[in-house]
């Protein structure tokens, strides 16, 4: 290890930073972050900085360098672009037992500013001991999207609570037990989702709850929706909780590219039909859910898409909060609008599309179906669940006025490597479909823009209505 990574308290301490463009401006930034007294020495200042010196915020010296104006600095920061000067600050500073950094001239300097991530009060630093600027910020990236966003204020609140459940829990082992669930529990997951407000509530009980009982744990479910396929199409907080589960609770159509982000030793569960199997009922789920969640688990409940559109979500909701579990919803990209970006078809658009409606024609919801307001003009139409019913869908849109030339379009395992778009006219989607031999899922998008679709996988279909 070249550097140690250390943490500096900057408050009302002097910096003096040589130089006065926007490179200087730029580390500027960090140190007033930092609350450090920052001084600059330099013939001009940049538009930015002169404005700072306006407002007080930075002491200026209207000099070239000389060593005595580092008098007072705990920390130097050349940003010169004459080496000359900015090694003359090095030799001045060390001379002085002053840590100095030159801007991008890793041998002159004692210090190097690393890239951060910044959840204050949690603070990442990532350096690469000056090798390569780039691969630190990328790194940092890839940490950006690790972390939550509120994971600052889930610091900030257990910061509150650490006095109280020192006292309420005085054995050393027994609270370390507590802060650990604590960070992975319903509580914290309450605050990095944002909902505060029952938490302090929620925090007093499992303290009492530790308290009293030797801390039993308490499940929760996290209903996340993982979109359409394509694992880059989750949403980080869908990769956090997935990663925090005990057991997955998955569907058929769920990936195991999208099962692969889940904890390596999470038990996985399939409740989805497979081939040859019965389907697991609604009821089945439900029960396994409360059962999971009471034992004490953190279950993921994964569905495709997103789970309140046609994902039966809602009821497994209703069901959990009657049986007092905490639950968290994480939204997806519903199929409609992960295979429209896909297929290139603005589901609303100017001239064409004023409206969107998501549909099934299938089962429950399917039946009582008010077609009617289904055959508007400049209105886009999306069916989910309903290859099996196309020449149903078909005869009851033509039927309640919708021109046979209405473009159509059909998107098959939309966003997966086998994806498949296929366009067309109304009157012609009955032949399309049978000689296409939809795979599922598919989705149809009934409306003008459908004509904008971009076509794939089309030379397969020539094949298969050429042989038939
Ligand atoms: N909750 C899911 C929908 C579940 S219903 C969501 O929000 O997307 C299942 C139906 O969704 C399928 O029958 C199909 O119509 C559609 N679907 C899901 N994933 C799809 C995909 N990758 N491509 C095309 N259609 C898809």
């Amino acid at each position: 290890m070249d550097y140690l990574p250390i943490f500096v308290d900057l408050r009302d301490r002097l910096v003096v930073v040589i130089g006065g463009g926007v490179v200087a401006q730029r580390k500027i930034e960090h140190l007033l972050k930092a609350h450090a007294r920052v001084r600059v020495v330099s013939p001009e200042l940049c538009p930015d900085l002169a404005l700072y010196r306006d407002q007080g915020r930075i002491e200026y010296r209207p000099l070239l360098f000389s060593p005595a104006q580092l008098e007072g600095a705990v920390l130097v920061v050349a940003a010169t672009d004459d080496i000359g000067v900015n090694d003359a600050v090095s030799v001045a500073a060390r001379e002085r037992g002053v840590l100095v950094n030159v801007v991008d001239d890793g041998p002159r300097c004692t210090f190097i500013f690393p890239a951060i991530v910044d959840r204050s009060p949690l603070i990442v630093a990532v350096g690469t001991a000056g090798s390569s600027p780039t691969l630190a910020r990328r790194v940092r990236t890839q940490i950006e999207a690790l972390l939550p966003a509120r994971l600052g204020g889930l610091a900030d609140f257990a910061a509150r609570w650490r006095e109280s459940v020192k006292k309420a829990l005085p054995d050393l082992p027994q609270r370390l037990r507590f802060w650990d669930g604590f960070f992975t529990g319903p509580v914290a997951t309450g605050v990095l989702a944002g909902n505060v407000a029952g938490a302090d509530d929620s925090m007093r009980a499992a303290l009492e709850q530790a308290r009293s009982a030797a801390g039993e744990a308490r499940g929760e479910v996290y209903l996340i929706g993982v979109g359409p396929g394509d694992p880059d199409l989750l949403t980080l907080r869908a990769q956090q909780l997935l990663q925090q589960a005990d057991v997955i609770l998955h569907d058929r159509l769920v990936p195991d590219s999208i099962l692969d982000r889940a904890r390596r030793d999470a038990e996985r569960i399939n409740v989805g039909k497979t081939p040859g199997h019965h389907e697991h009922t609604q009821d089945y789920i439900n029960q396994l859910l409360v059962e999971q969640a009471r034992s004490g688990r953190r279950v993921a409940r994964v569905k495709g898409g997103d789970p309140f559109i046609f994902g039966r979500g809602g009821e497994e909701l209703a069901v959990l909060r009657a049986a007092g579990i905490p639950v968290v919803v994480v939204p997806g990209i519903t199929a409609g609008l992960g295979a429209a970006a896909s297929a290139g078809i603005p589901l609303t658009l100017r001239g064409l599309s004023q409206a969107v409606t998501f549909v099934t024609a299938t089962g429950a919801q399917g039946g009582s179906l008010n077609w009617a307001a289904l055959v508007h003009p400049q209105h886009t139409v999306v069916f989910y669940m309903s290859a099996a019913q196309i020449d149903h869908i078909t005869a009851k849109l033509l039927e309640h006025g919708l021109p046979g030339a209405q473009p159509v379009a059909l998107l098959e395992r939309a966003t997966w490597p086998d994806e498949r778009v296929l366009k067309s006219t109304l009157a012609d989607l009955p032949r399309l479909a049978h000689a296409a031999k939809l795979q599922s899922p598919t989705l149809l998008v009934i409306g003008e823009v459908a004509a904008l679709a971009q076509v794939r996988g089309f030379i397969d279909l020539q094949e298969q209505s050429g042989a038939a």
